[in-house]
């Protein structure tokens, strides 16, 4: 769960081709319609709860701009998961004070992690916010857009997303972990599964609406627990019911070998594992509370491997844990060599106040940190470069993700999870056959498709 995005994603887009000015209508948006502007700050777990909120702002009747001016309403869905985040927000709620006074913007809603934590009543006096929500009451947004008032319920119960081509669901909300760095269980809270009717049920609608490609959500997917069944058996469901499968994130403690060989037997699986890591230290991983050794996490990357030899595997991995030693950045290293990985989200150490790690002192000087990450990045990016070089030539199957953009390029995605640039007008949600002509660390590059 750890692409960091900062988007407005549109259900019912409305263009307009210049800012309009204070109390003019941006162009496309009927007379007398309210105009709303979701921006998502984090993972995917927020796209998908903007999402939620972008099917009540549409019901209640308001038309989704892209920038604030135009916007009667802001909503700011936010991360918390490190400070730099914040300090995004911060920014961001500034610009919309000066909107505000000037009066293009006429209310704003923070929502998401930031909401659900004690720093919110901080940022709402100092910002003058009209609405405050976390993560466990996104349902109340209803109300305040003029929807009747939602029974309560926990969050994956609420409509998700519906027709697009690839749709995110939610199998799990909050996180029985206590990993030293981490505010997620703060924000978001225990784990609750969701039942697996409740999931096929949603996966069948979405389906029959359109959507080709639905990836299952949660903090520890593979935690998932539901009447005696577990995450594979739902898993497996799911690769029925659907014709391309993603999950994320994965828990190395979770995560079974007979779910790494379903990955690689089922056609619909995309063969891409998740599983951060954070370090490559027992003594690190062990102070963070993590509960696995890095052999643990070894011999579960050799199953996959071995399961699925073409799949793709990527990680998170924290750099300058207070008490990390020149030592465990070794080790890190190493296992870094070892896995082989394709990508990794490398973070430098965040403090959180209210987790432990935060109060442990023995913090790393910032210019180790920043070393430590450009040496773990470096010896990422190598794996990946290298094994991407492998790729080239190769004819690939490629599901188009977003279409072409002015250079005539879409970005796709194949079968093991690589990200594709391919020449083609083709829409997303389609597929074309392509050879792979170069590749960088991160990307392959396609030529024209083959018919
Ligand atoms: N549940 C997932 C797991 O256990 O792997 C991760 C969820 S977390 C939102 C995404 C990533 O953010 C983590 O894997 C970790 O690498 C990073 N992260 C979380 N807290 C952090 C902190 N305080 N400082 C730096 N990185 C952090
Ligand atoms: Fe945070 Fe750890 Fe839970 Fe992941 S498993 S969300 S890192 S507490």
């Amino acid at each position: 769960m750890s692409e960091t995005v900062e988007t407005p994603r549109t259900v019912t887009p409305v263009r307009v081709s210049r800012k309009p000015g204070p109390g003019e209508r941006p162009r496309g948006v009927p007379e007398g319609a309210r105009t709303a502007c979701i921006r998502t700050f984090g993972c995917q777990m927020n796209v998908h709860d903007s999402d939620r909120m972008r099917r009540m702002i549409l019901e209640a009747g308001y038309a989704e701009v892209q920038s604030y001016e135009e916007a009667d309403l802001v909503i700011l869905n936010t991360c918390y998961v490190r400070e730099n985040a914040v300090d995004r927000v911060r920014g961001h709620l500034g610009e919309l004070n000066r909107l505000r006074r000037e009066g293009r913007v006429k209310k704003v809603a923070l929502t998401g992690c930031i909401g659900a934590s004690a720093e919110s009543s901080q940022l709402q006096r100092q910002y003058g916010i009209d609405l405050v929500l976390g993560t466990h009451n996104t349902y109340e947004l209803a109300e305040f857009v003029g929807l009747p008032t939602m029974r309560e319920t926990y969050t994956p119960d609420l409509p998700g997303t519906e027709g697009e081509h690839s749709a995110f669901v939610t199998i799990m909300t909050g996180c029985n972990y206590q990993c030293s760095y981490c505010i997620v269980p703060t924000v978001r809270g225990r784990m609750v599964c969701r039942p697996m009717r409740n999931v096929l049920e949603e996966v069948e609608q979405l389906v029959e609406s359109g959507t080709s490609y639905v990836t299952l959500l949660g903090q520890t997917v593979d935690a998932w627990r539901h009447d005696g069944k577990r995450f594979c058996d739902l898993l497996e469901r799911v690769a029925d019911a659907a014709p391309r499968v993603w999950f994320t994130t994965s828990h190395p403690s979770n995560m079974e070998d007979r779910t790494l060989r379903l990955i690689g037997d089922r056609e619909t699986i995309v063969k891409r594992l998740h599983l951060p890591v954070q370090s490559g230290s027992d003594r690190m991983l062990r102070i963070m509370h993590r509960g696995y050794k890095a052999e643990r996490y070894r011999r579960k990357i050799e199953v996959f491997r071995e399961a699925v030899p073409d799949g793709t595997l990527s990680t998170d991995i924290i750099v300058g844990h207070p008490g990390e030693t020149e030592e465990d950045h070794e080790q890190t290293l190493k296992l870094v060599k070892d896995c082989g990985f394709d990508s990794a989200y490398i973070f430098k150490f965040s403090p959180r106040e209210g987790t432990e790690a935060a109060e442990l002192g023995d913090s790393v000087p910032a210019d180790v940190v920043q070393r430590r990450f450009l040496e773990v990045l470096r010896a990422v990016e190598q794996n990946a470069f290298t094994r991407n070089q492998c790729k080239v030539r190769s004819v690939e199957e490629i599901y188009v993700r977003h279409g072409s953009t002015e250079d005539g390029k879409a970005i796709g995605e194949t079968w093991s999870g690589h990200a594709v640039h391919v020449r083609t007008d083709a829409r997303p949600g389609e597929y074309v056959k392509a050879r792979i002509e170069s590749a960088g660390p991160h990307v392959l590059y396609a030529g024209e498709p083959i018919t």
